[in-house]
């Protein structure tokens, strides 16, 4: 089995490199844009493993560097929600296009089989909480999960008219070694700037599900090998939520810092498109025979550990 991981050198993308490559060889093709060498130390000992570095807007190189592949994990997009507001033709770029270009190069080189990387950021501010699958209609408020909705409708659309196969994984926030973005990152880096200060977007009472990076790419795997539709759509996170001011508290306390500060720059949201609620159902992954080892307080302790 050969597998190809787009955004294989970023966060959640080299964790699912070290688990393919138990099972067979990877090439990884990223742009290093916001993914690193060091994610790949290990994996570039295993003699299975090529890394290809190139842009998926190069669709030559792209098609070139898929031949021989069965597989395809696409992870890399803009990973940012935040710069929507700034660039909105970014998420279309490296979320819309970058996407279509992976399915005609699959295409091109008949590989069948696509996993894509999608966000609960689709569901938009969902009335149903927890948000099963089936909700809808799905309408995003950030351009970030436009593409990735509009990236979906791609993959679906394409499955059914090319016979090919899509898992479909719709994330919660995603934590744990290796994370070079997202709230601990911040809150990390705010409070080596000024630990007597920790500023918040928001109100602090945004409410969301976190799970851990290792549990993520082990599950996707396994629903993988266990859901063998032509399309396969799961949500995946932890059973609960927790407050971004709560965070802010277990932060202060694994940093041991007296006396911090907490300045919130008020309003239900952090910035313009974050979802203040999210939680998904995950009952349908739970029926396959899966339970997250850890809930939301345990995965942001565990992760806050692991970036110090
Ligand atoms: P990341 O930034 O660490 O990984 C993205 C990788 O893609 C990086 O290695 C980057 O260099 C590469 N890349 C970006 N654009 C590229 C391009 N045009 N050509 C080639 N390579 C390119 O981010 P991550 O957190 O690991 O996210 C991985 C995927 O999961 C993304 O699609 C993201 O939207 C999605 N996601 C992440 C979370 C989360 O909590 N981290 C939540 C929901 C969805």
């Amino acid at each position: 089995m050969k597998f190809f991981v787009t955004g294989g050198a970023g966060f959640i993308g080299s964790h699912m490199v070290d688990l393919l490559l138990k099972e067979g060889e990877v090439v990884v093709y990223d742009n290093f844009s916001s993914g690193k060498m060091e994610f790949l130390e290990d994996a570039q000992k295993n003699p299975g493993f090529t890394l290809v570095e190139g842009d998926l807007l190069d669709y030559d190189k792209l098609k070139e560097a898929m031949s021989g592949c069965d597989w395809v994990y696409h992870f890399a997009a803009n990973p940012d929600v935040r710069t929507g507001v700034k660039e909105p033709g970014r998420d279309l770029e490296q979320g819309v296009q970058a996407t279509f270009n992976v399915l005609e190069a699959m295409r091109a080189n008949s590989v069948e089989n696509i996993v894509f990387s999608s966000s609960s950021t689709v569901y938009g501010e969902a009335t149903v909480l927890p948000t099963p699958e089936d909700y809808g209609p799905l309408v995003p408020i950030s351009i970030y999960a436009a593409a990735k909705l509009g990236s979906e409708a791609f993959i679906t659309s394409y499955a059914h008219t090319f016979n090919m196969r899509g898992w479909i994984f719709r994330f919660a926030n995603i934590i744990g070694t290796r994370g070079t973005h997202g709230i601990l990152v911040d809150f990390k880096n705010k409070l080596e700037n000024n630990p007597a200060e920790l500023e918040i977007l928001g109100d602090g009472t945004q409410k969301k599900s976190y799970l851990n990076v290792v549990e993520c790419v082990e599950v996707m795997k396994f629903a993988v090998d266990n859901s063998p539709e032509q399309v396969n759509i799961f949500n995946l996170g932890s059973e609960d939520q927790i407050t971004v001011a709560r965070i802010a508290e277990i932060v202060v306390e694994e940093l041991k810092l007296p006396d911090v500060k907490l300045n919130y720059t008020g309003g239900d949201r952090g910035w313009k498109g974050d979802v203040p609620q999210m939680s998904l159902s995950i009952e349908k992954v739970k029926k396959l025979g899966w339970q997250p080892k850890r809930n939301s307080e345990e995965a942001i302790r565990d992760a806050f550990r692991s970036l110090l």
